[in-house]
Parts: structure tokens; C-alpha cells; sequence
């Protein structure tokens, strides 16, 4: 049939779940708690357990195994998902992201009021 929105195809679900994964973390407590900290390290687990791409969730828990998750600050934890990121976008030959400016693309805005 014609070009779809659905079933979401690799790169759809990819966008969808950075999305979702940066928002995670422009949400994450300055100060977690033991227990938010120890949520934040569940979660990306189980995370690259079910993502729905094998190919994609073999690298990333490899990438995980290799990188830790940090999660004892927002700052941690962004800064972490950025790299995380960035590794995929080398794999897949996309430009890096300069991760001291996640805050903006994901939390705060950028300064000039644009989105993207
Ligand atoms: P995306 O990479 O989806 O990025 C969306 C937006 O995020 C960008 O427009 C930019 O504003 C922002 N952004 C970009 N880089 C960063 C960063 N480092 N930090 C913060 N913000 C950033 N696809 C495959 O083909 N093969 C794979 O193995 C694969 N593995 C993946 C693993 C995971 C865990 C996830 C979530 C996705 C994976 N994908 C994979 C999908 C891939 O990463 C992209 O989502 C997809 O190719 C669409 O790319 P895009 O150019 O639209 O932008």
C-alpha cells in the first residue's frame, strides 16, 4: 500500500523514544532520592530489554554494559542519554550533538525560541 504512519517503521519509533527518553530526563529530580536513582537504573534496563528493534537493542545494551547509566543527578542523567544517543547517531553516520546543550533542545527551549 501507500507510504504509512503505522506500524511506526525504525526510525518513527526512534524518534518517538528519544523523545520520550530526553523528556525523561529533563524531568529527573536535580537531587534523586536512592529510590529514584535505583527507578531511573530499572527502567533503562528493562528499556533496552523490550525495545521493539533487535538489532537496536542488542548495540544499546552493549553500549550499557560498556557505559553505565548515571543517574545521581538530572545533569548525570541527561548528559548520559545525550552520549547514549550520540553513539547511535555515529553508527548510523547522523551528526553528533553538542550534550552541553541538551538542557535547551529538551527542557528549557533553545534561547531563540525555535524548537529544533
Ligand atoms: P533522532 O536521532 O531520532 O533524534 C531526534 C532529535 O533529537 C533530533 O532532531 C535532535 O534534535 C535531537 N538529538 C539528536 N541527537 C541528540 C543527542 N545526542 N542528545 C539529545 N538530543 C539529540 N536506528 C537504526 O537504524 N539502527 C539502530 O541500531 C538504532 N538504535 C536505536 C537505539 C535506541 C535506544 C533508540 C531510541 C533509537 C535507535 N534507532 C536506531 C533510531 C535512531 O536513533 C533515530 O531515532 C532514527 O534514525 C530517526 O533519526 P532522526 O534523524 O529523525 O533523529
Amino acid at each position: 500500500g501507500p507510504p504509512s504512519d503505522c506500524p511506526p517503521d525504525v526510525e518513527q519509533l526512534g524518534r518517538s523514544s528519544w523523545t520520550l527518553l530526553h523528556s525523561i530526563a529533563a524531568t529527573y529530580p536535580k537531587i534523586p532520592t536512592p529510590v529514584e536513582q535505583s527507578q531511573a537504573q530499572q527502567f533503562m534496563g528493562l528499556f533496552s530489554k523490550l525495545y521493539p528493534c533487535w538489532v537496536c537493542a542488542e548495540d544499546f545494551q552493549e553500549f550499557m554494559v560498556k557505559n553505565k547509566v548515571r543517574t545521581e543527578s538530572r545533569d548525570e542523567f541527561g548528559q548520559w542519554m545525550c552520549e547514549a544517543h550520540n553513539d547511535v547517531n555515529r553508527k548510523l553516520g547522523k551528526k553528533e550533538f553538542d550534550c552541553s546543550k541538551w538542557e535547551e533542545r529538551w527542557r528549557t527551549g533553545w534561547k531563540d525560541g525555535r524548537c529544533d
